[in-house]
């Protein structure tokens, strides 16, 4: 999380970023389709009107709201409020039009994943890696392999 982006600060690998960029590009393609087909009335409820109030308000659908109701933006809200990545992502994949590599292409795009590979290692990367090439450890076992690594 300390890495920079080519020697520049970076916050585009910060999960909190990463869900609002993804929950924000599902809330588009969501609220264009459930305002584009021929669909009754929208109804959503209070805490999704209120956390999503600017994106409903460009360009405005007709709702209303009703306080105690499961809506159709809820699971987007508690994958922001909860800082759920892979549920944003799932959502954002079932509501890109065409569900083929073109909706990963754009989920990559969004995500700026290409990035992730001009990070700049951190001290914690480097020293790894002297560890590595004086032989005092041959084996590194991770649960979060990165382009760090590889470059430092
Ligand atoms: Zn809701």
């Amino acid at each position: 999380m300390g890495s920079t982006l080519r020697g520049a600060h970076w916050d585009g690998h910060k999960l909190c970023i990463m869900v609002e960029k993804v929950v924000e590009a599902t809330l588009k393609l969501r609220i264009k389709r459930l305002t584009g087909a021929s669909h009754g009335l929208l109804v959503f409820c209070e805490k999704c009107a209120r956390r999503f109030s600017e994106a409903l308000s460009n360009p405005e659908p007709e709702f209303e709201v009703y306080p105690k109701l499961t809506c159709k933006l809820c699971d987007l809200r508690l994958a922001k409020e909860r800082n759920e990545l892979t549920k944003g992502c799932e959502a954002f994949l079932w509501e890109y039009p065409q569900r083929n590599d073109e909706a990963y292409s754009e989920l990559a795009h969004i995500l700026q994943i290409r990035d992730f590979a001009d990070l700049d290692p951190t001290p914690a990367h480097y020293y790894l890696a002297f560890l590595v090439r004086e032989g005092l450890i041959s084996e590194l076992v991770t649960t979060n392999y990165d382009c760090n690594l590889e470059r430092a």
